[in-house]
């Protein structure tokens, strides 16, 4: 019967979902007016967050890291990655300039979802075993210096207040992320105590933020990155701030002059975002209500969430997908970011994997082409609102430290950049990352055209140079 209500939508009447489009679209709106005052607004942000403890919705954390890879560095290092969606644990043997990545092994699984809402020592349990394993399969062709105890790179894509290089304890959790026991702990003894516990004899030597470890990772082979960007599960990002610029920083100067800044952008806000109901009801039923509200609006973890809550209202009011609503629809994150993007890319005369994925993953059988064009205009809409907003932020951070406009030597400013992989798999041929270059010659207005050319349409290209995950953390 659902099918013969679907094909008989088509004859049926369209304002009403016009109507629900079009005001999608029109709250959506990221004209490049706005997008300079997003830009602003958070170049604002960051000032404020870096004069005093608290002073801003951006966290602007001090990351200890005051200087960045050369290239030059050898020896076998392990890496660490505790992420929105994947673990990974990594080794590499670097071979200095000429080297480089001699040699590299890593192993990657998905966190399985229990695990994100369970108890602390399960999780650095589970990791702390995957890290055991993958140690005791170490070859011989990495070397480890006799005497020398291995030494292991923490990447954890959370909020940390650090108090050294190799600690910090843990601000609160973010995107499916929800453990009890763990905020206000140093996540540091809290590995090292897993880690004794398999009897592994390693030592936690750097604890770093993903944007931190995707900039340093960037600055190894290229010495014009100057902040990092991460668009995966969840957003953040990272620069390099001239330590004289900290007034909340009391420590020492460092010796470089320079402090890595991990800005923890996901939990801007600003009344220039342009949001819409749907964005507040998912808000409201969210982990964490209030918090993290750009990275609602941008990360992967949501946008597929946004289109079903457009669609759900779509087929509830206007009848889109015939006269009973689908009620896989109803549940909520059903209809995941990768999904989306599937449909979203699709360009099949008829628009075959739109109707595949509507009927596989949210039990829609049998659409209308014109239905089906409107699920990508819908996938459309959010996911270029999504972009821009990250362009804008990206803008916000070359405002702060006046790379925004010309400068007579003609050097460029790199952003080195880390994607979710399934998530843009399809745009960019690289395992998981790319970089942008910005022209220093361009005006702020040509900044973001030129982001947004990059970021929004299928223009992302791999950088000049290929990287990999691998570096993060290192
Ligand atoms: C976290 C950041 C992290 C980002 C990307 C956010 O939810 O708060 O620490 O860098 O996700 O993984
Ligand atoms: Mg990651």
């Amino acid at each position: 019967a659902l099918v013969v209500r679907n094909r008989m939508r088509s004859s049926g009447n369209w304002a009403p979902v016009v109507a629900v489009v079009k005001e999608l679209e029109e709250r959506c709106a990221t004209p490049v007016g706005k997008l300079r005052q997003v830009a602003d607004a958070m170049a604002v942000e960051m000032h404020a967050g870096l004069a005093s403890e608290g002073g801003s919705k951006l966290k602007m954390l001090i990351s200890y890291v005051d200087n960045l890879p050369t290239g030059d560095e050898t020896g076998l290092f392990y890496a660490l990655d505790l992420g929105g969606t994947n673990f990974r644990v990594l080794r590499v043997q670097l071979g200095g300039k000429e080297g480089r990545v001699a040699k590299q092994e890593f192993e990657e699984v998905s966190i399985p979802p229990h695990l994100m809402v369970g108890g602390s020592d399960e999780l650095f349990d589970f990791i702390a075993s995957a890290l055991a394993k993958f140690v005791a399969s170490e070859g011989e062709d990495f070397h480890l210096p006799v005497g020398r105890q291995r030494e292991l790179g923490f990447t954890f894509s959370f909020p940390v207040r650090q108090i050294s290089i190799a600690s910090g304890t843990l601000i609160k959790w973010t995107k499916g992320f929800n453990i009890d026991g763990t905020v206000g702990e140093d996540v540091v003894a809290e590995l090292t105590r897993a880690i004794e516990r398999q009897g592994l004899d390693m030592r936690v030597s750097a604890l770093v933020n993903d944007t931190i470890g995707t900039l340093a990772g960037g600055r190894y082979y290229d010495n014009d990155v100057v902040a990092a960007v991460i668009l995966g599960t969840g957003t953040n990002a990272a620069y390099v701030e001239r330590a004289h610029a900290i007034p909340k920083w009391h420590g020492l100067l460092p010796k470089s002059g320079e402090m890595v800044i991990n800005m923890e952008w996901g939990n801007f806000r600003s009344s220039h975002l342009p949001t819409t109901d749907y964005d507040q009801a998912l808000d409201n039923e969210s982990l964490n209500p209030g918090e993290q509200i750009f990275e609602k609006l941008i990360s992967g973890m949501y946008l597929g969430e946004i289109l079903r809550r457009v669609l759900l209202r779509l087929a509830k009011e206007a009848s889109i997908f015939g006269d009973s609503v689908p009620p896989k629809l109803e549940v909520p994150f059903i209809l995941r970011t990768p999904v989306m993007s599937a449909m979203h890319h699709d360009t099949s005369p008829d628009l075959k994997v739109v109707g595949t994925k509507l009927n596989e993953v949210v039990g829609i059988p049998d659409t209308s082409l014109k239905t089906r064009k409107v699920v990508i205009q819908i996938c459309d809409i959010i996911a270029k609102r999504g972009a821009r907003l990250a362009a804008a932020g990206i803008v916000g951070i070359l405002k702060k430290i006046g790379r925004d406009t010309a400068v007579k030597d003609g050097s460029k400013a790199v952003i080195a950049m880390d994607a979710g992989k399934r998530w843009i798999r399809h745009r960019c041929s690289s395992p998981c990352s790319f970089s942008l270059s910005v022209s220093r010659a361009c005006t702020v207005l040509k900044d973001v055209n030129l982001m947004l050319r990059k970021l929004d349409g299928s223009h992302l290209a791999e950088g000049k140079k290929k990287r990999e995950f691998i570096y993060r953390g290192c």
